[in-house]
Order: structure tokens, then C-alpha cells, then sequence
């Protein structure tokens, strides 16, 4: 049997699954991982939210990577397997994604924004951190490039941060909750293009595992929780996805 079709019959046996992304979803859109060889970290060391917070030049440096980063991704469109999850959510099969991706791409496919648990917060706009105003990522590419500092709040003067989660930063304790929620409400678990690194994200497959959903992992590399799996994919994420959920 193929991967897909073996995949195809765990999602007709299944009456709730929680699908859960990362970084691998998005390649075929343009949106590079991080961990893949030759991937961004193994470029760029990650900025830590305390020097964030203390050290203006590495506030800069965070900014001049984001803002170049975000202008080389800004046509970038949901791929094959966001449009599958997207089906598998309106065939009333998957209430729930939890994702760590910062692209806004599953909101772009379709899926409502009510349905995605975002673990690592949402690249496309930022925040204050002291006041939590949101503000606009254009506004902030244009402040940025007039002062070649942080922005600051107009609200408020704090700290303009991209509303995502760095290292060193807290995790959303919402988003949290209710990823652990579906990670014990669920009978399959998808986990989609993670390598499975990322602490605490990468718990939820083993909660939803160790509570006796089944899990399927779907990566071209190797994962610390193969062993777990119910069913592991090594193929391409759009290919598998768009095979095993077809409309
Ligand atoms: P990761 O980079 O650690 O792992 C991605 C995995 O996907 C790799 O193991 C790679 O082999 C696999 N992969 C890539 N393309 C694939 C394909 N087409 N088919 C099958 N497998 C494929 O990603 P992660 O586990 O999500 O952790 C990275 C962290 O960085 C996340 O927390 C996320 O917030 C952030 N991030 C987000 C984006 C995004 O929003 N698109 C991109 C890069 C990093």
C-alpha cells in the first residue's frame, strides 16, 4: 500500500484529528525552513528575547532580518497541503490545527483563524510589548527604514516586537492550553513537516500519542518521535497530503 492510500484509510477511520504544522508545509510556497541543511540556522543564530529586550543592536539586527526576510515573501500563496487541511477541516474531520508557522498561510487557504492554534504567534503584523497594541507590518517596515531603529509604540513608546515568539520568550499560555486540549480530544494526531526540535511545541504529538490517539508523521527527514508513529511518511508534504485528501 502507498503511504498516501495508508494515510487515506487512518483519516476515514478517524472521528477527530488535530493536525499539527511546521516549517516543512511551506517550502513548496518559498518559505524556507530552518533546520533542513542549509536551512536559515545553520545561517543566522537565533536572536534571544532578553537581548531583544536590552540590547539595541540586536533589536536592529532582528528587525533587518525580518523585514528582509518578509520582503522576499510577500506573494508567497497557500500550497497543496494547506488546501488539504483546509478540506479536511470543512468535511468536519479536523476541528483543530495546531501550527508553529508564523506565515498566516492556513488563514490564507481558507481555514477559519478560530480553527488554527498558533503556538509561535503570527508574523504578518507586530505588537507592542509593554501595552500589546497591535500594529501594522507596513507601518512598521517604514519606521524601520526611516530611523534604522525598533520601532516604538505610538501608543504607548514600548518596544515594537513582530508578534511572534522568540527563544527566551513565554509561550502564549491560550494557545497552550488549547493545543494540549486537542492534543488529548483527538483519536488520529497529523504531525506535518516538524522536525520535532522545538520545545515545548513538540510535546503534543507524544500527549496526543501517549492518551491513544494514533500518530502519523509526515517529514523527509528522521524525527525524535518516529518510534512513536503509527504511520511515518518520509514523501513530499503537498504530494502525500493532496493524494491522501483528495476533494
Ligand atoms: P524545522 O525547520 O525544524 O523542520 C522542518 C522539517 O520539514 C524538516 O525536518 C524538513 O526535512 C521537513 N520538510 C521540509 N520541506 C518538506 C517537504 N516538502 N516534504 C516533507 N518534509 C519537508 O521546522 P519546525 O519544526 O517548524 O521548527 C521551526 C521553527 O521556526 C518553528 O517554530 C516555526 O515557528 C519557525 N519557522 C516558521 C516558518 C514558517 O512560518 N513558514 C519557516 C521557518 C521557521
Amino acid at each position: 500500500m502507498t503511504s498516501a492510500n495508508a494515510l487515506k484509510e487512518l483519516i476515514a477511520g478517524a472521528d477527530r484529528i488535530t493536525g499539527f504544522t511546521g516549517a516543512g508545509i511551506s517550502t513548496e510556497c518559498g518559505i524556507p525552513d530552518f533546520r533542513s541543511p542549509g536551512g536559515f540556522w545553520t545561517k543566522n543564530k537565533p536572536i534571544d528575547f532578553r537581548d531583544f529586550v536590552s540590547e539595541p543592536e540586536a533589536r536592529r539586527e532582528a528587525w533587518g532580518r525580518f523585514l528582509k526576510l518578509r520582503s522576499e515573501h510577500l506573494d508567497v500563496q497557500p500550497g497543496r497541503g494547506h488546501k488539504a487541511l483546509h478540506r479536511l477541516h470543512s468535511d468536519g474531520k479536523m476541528p483543530e490545527l495546531i501550527t508553529q508557522n508564523i506565515d498566516n498561510l492556513h488563514q490564507a487557504s481558507g481555514l477559519p483563524p478560530t480553527a488554527i492554534i498558533e503556538l509561535h504567534g503570527n508574523g504578518t503584523y507586530a505588537k507592542c510589548l509593554a501595552c500589546d497594541t497591535r500594529h501594522e507590518m507596513v507601518w512598521c517596515a517604514e519606521e524601520f527604514e526611516r530611523t534604522g531603529e525598533c520601532p516604538t509604540c505610538t501608543a504607548c513608546g514600548g518596544l515594537v516586537k513582530t508578534a511572534t515568539i522568540s527563544f527566551g520568550q513565554a509561550m502564549p499560555e491560550e494557545e497552550m492550553r488549547r493545543a494540549e486540549m486537542a492534543s488529548l480530544s483527538c483519536d488520529l494526531f497529523l504531525a506535518i513537516g516538524s522536525s520535532l526540535a522545538v520545545q515545548p511545541a513538540a510535546s503534543f504529538p507524544l500527549v496526543a500519542a501517549q492518551n491513544g490517539a494514533k500518530l502519523v508523521i509526515i517529514n523527509r527527514e528522521e524525527t525524535p518521535f518516529d518510534r512513536f508513529a503509527d504511520l511515518v511518511v518520509r514523501d513530499d508534504i503537498g504530494e502525500v497530503l493532496e493524494a491522501a485528501i483528495a476533494p
